[in-house]
């Protein structure tokens, strides 16, 4: 049978999704493949029919028990031999599966890679006419990554010791976390790369410093009212307080967090689903499960920790491909909060300069001077042509020559002994004469008073950029001094220039204090 015929005959779908075509003939083929794909995007598919097209029977490794049952149900019911082997099974199964690989007639072997630590298994397989190796989930052998599972080391060995190619699957599309996963699962073999279906082009992408948080969230909310959004909250006090402030503005809205009693998180997931225009407003807990197609809005009230989970939380919306709209909003508290959270967590040094890195590039994208699709895109390694269909494209910023005041500002860090925040070094290049300035004597420093043509808010917003561009980080162990970067060397030296959003520092203009 043809792959369209299978297609057709076991899976019922008359065509391909994006991408699934390609993946599948290259791993049909018997070449050493992986497969970049969002979730959602079709990935069991590009395993799933190669093993029905291929002679003997292809091991799928996979770290979730739930959708290996889930998939082996859904083989059966389409008349699939398959099986899984995990510590779920009834003695029943487990028999059936033995039975039809002794007898060869097995198409597919789900298993965790737990499984295979045994050596009864290892020697099974070795028995077993195994003519492909799955790997769902690749990103797990990423020692980096949140979802590292040691026993996904042994699959390189498993493929070694019965050489036949392997596939591996990931949603998961920065490029270390690729070349790890080609690293150890495929010995740095020759893979073929595919990446495929990143861009969601009915999603309207936007990012927008905090000016009025509150405020401005509300807008947002208020110019899209009777539809149904979410506002992710970088705080479970957050949702509250957000959704008191939805609700009298008139809308109709709730809060969600995993502080709540289950029942009522279900409540709210039952309501979302059934009511047209409900606004949740959510920490990242909610939206695992939730299967709406008209989800028409997401707004970000707090910066995501990274690019993956921002396209995660923002991928919720316009599951039906019509029309939706996306607003991220970030500012200098998001910046530290986000720092300090890698700072303080638990994870291994290494992990946490990866976390800074995944932050950096979110930073980045937030800052972005031109197509922010693109650069979303280009951060996936998907090479894309301006979209014309977000904020940048729409009104492209305004650059100026930042060089100038950047080396001010990384001066009177350096001079202090990089220990103040961006607060005290304002007083210091504006030549305002604070008792803290005068007590360290900092009014005496060159470059005091050397940027009196910023006032105080457009100094934020130049500091705000420079932490968005990684010149200069909040270091937790010295409450959140700013501390420089290697980045801000050549710019120091000066032997670099940069560009610096012009608008953003126009508009700027020094008034009550603003919460950021
Ligand atoms: P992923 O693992 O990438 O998240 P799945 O393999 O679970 O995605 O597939 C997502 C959904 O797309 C499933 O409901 C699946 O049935 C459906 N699907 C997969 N391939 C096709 C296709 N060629 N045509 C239509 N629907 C498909
Ligand atoms: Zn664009």
């Amino acid at each position: 049978m043809t792959a369209l015929q299978l297609l057709s005959d076991v899976f019922g779908f008359d065509d391909f999704l994006p991408g699934q075509g390609e993946i599948v003939e290259a791993v049909c083929a018997g070449r050493d493949t992986l497969a970049i794909m969002p979730t959602g995007g079709g990935k069991s598919l590009c395993f799933q029919l190669p093993a029905l097209a291929r002679d003997g029977v292809t091991v799928v490794i996979s770290p979730l028990i739930a959708l290996m049952r889930d998939q082996v149900r859904g083989l059966q019911e389409a008349g699939v031999e398959a099986g899984a082997l995990t510590s779920g099974n009834t003695q029943e199964e487990t028999d059936y599966v033995w039975q039809r690989l002794e007898a060869g007639t097995l198409k597919l072997l789900y298993m965790a890679p737990e499984r295979l630590a045994s050596g009864s298994i290892a020697q099974m397989l070795h028995r077993a006419n195994v003519s492909l190796i799955a790997v769902d989930e690749a990103h797990c052998v990423s020692q980096w990554g949140h979802d590292f599972r040691p026993d996904y080391l042994r699959i390189g060995e498993l493929r070694a010791a019965l050489d036949v190619p392997l596939v591996a699957l990931t949603a998961t599309a920065d490029a270390e976390t690729r070349d790890e996963i080609i690293a150890k699962l495929f010995a740095s073999r020759k893979v073929e790369v595919f990446l495929r279906g990143f861009d969601r082009p009915n999603i309207h992408l936007a990012f927008a410093a905090k000016d009025q948080p509150r405020q401005q969230t509300l807008n947002f909310a208020t110019a899209r009212k009777g539809q149904s959004g979410i506002v992710y909250c970088g705080t479970r006090a957050k949702t509250e307080t957000l959704a008191r402030a939805l609700a009298e503005a008139g809308h109709s809205t709730c809060h969600y967090h995993g502080g709540m009693e289950a029942e009522d998180r279900r409540e709210v997931e039952r309501r979302f689903q059934q009511e047209d225009g409900l606004i949740v407003c959510a920490t990242v807990a909610f939206g695992m499960g939730i299967d709406k197609p008209d989800i028409r809005w997401v707004a970000h009230a707090d910066l995501p920790k990274s690019i993956e989970a921002y396209y995660q939380e923002i991928g919720r919306a316009g599951r039906d491909g019509a029309p939706a709209e996306t607003l991220t909003l970030f500012g200098p508290d998001d910046i530290r909060y986000r720092r300090q959270q890698i700072d303080e967590g638990l994870a291994p040094p290494e992990r946490r300069d990866a976390d800074h890195g995944r932050l950096n590039a979110l930073l980045g994208l937030a800052e972005a001077l031109s197509c922010r699709r693109q650069s979303l895109l280009r951060y996936f390694g998907e090479e894309a042509e301006p979209c014309g269909h977000c904020d940048l494209c729409e009104k492209p910023p305004e650059v100026f020559d930042g060089t100038q005041p950047v080396r001010m500002a990384l001066s009177a860090a350096l001079r202090t002994d990089e220990r103040f925040g961006a607060g005290h070094l304002i007083d210091i290049l504006r030549g305002t004469s604070t008792d803290k300035v005068r007590e360290r004597g900092h009014d005496a420093l060159p470059t005091f008073g050397v940027g009196k043509e910023y006032d105080k808010r457009q100094w934020q917003v130049i500091f705000r950029q420079m932490m968005g561009h990684d010149l200069l980080r909040p270091d937790a162990e010295r409450h959140g001094a700013l501390v420089m970067t290697d980045k801000a060397l050549p710019l120091l030296r000066n032997e670099a220039q940069i560009e610096l959003r012009l608008d953003t520092v126009r508009t700027a203009k020094t008034g009550p204090k603003v919460r950021m």
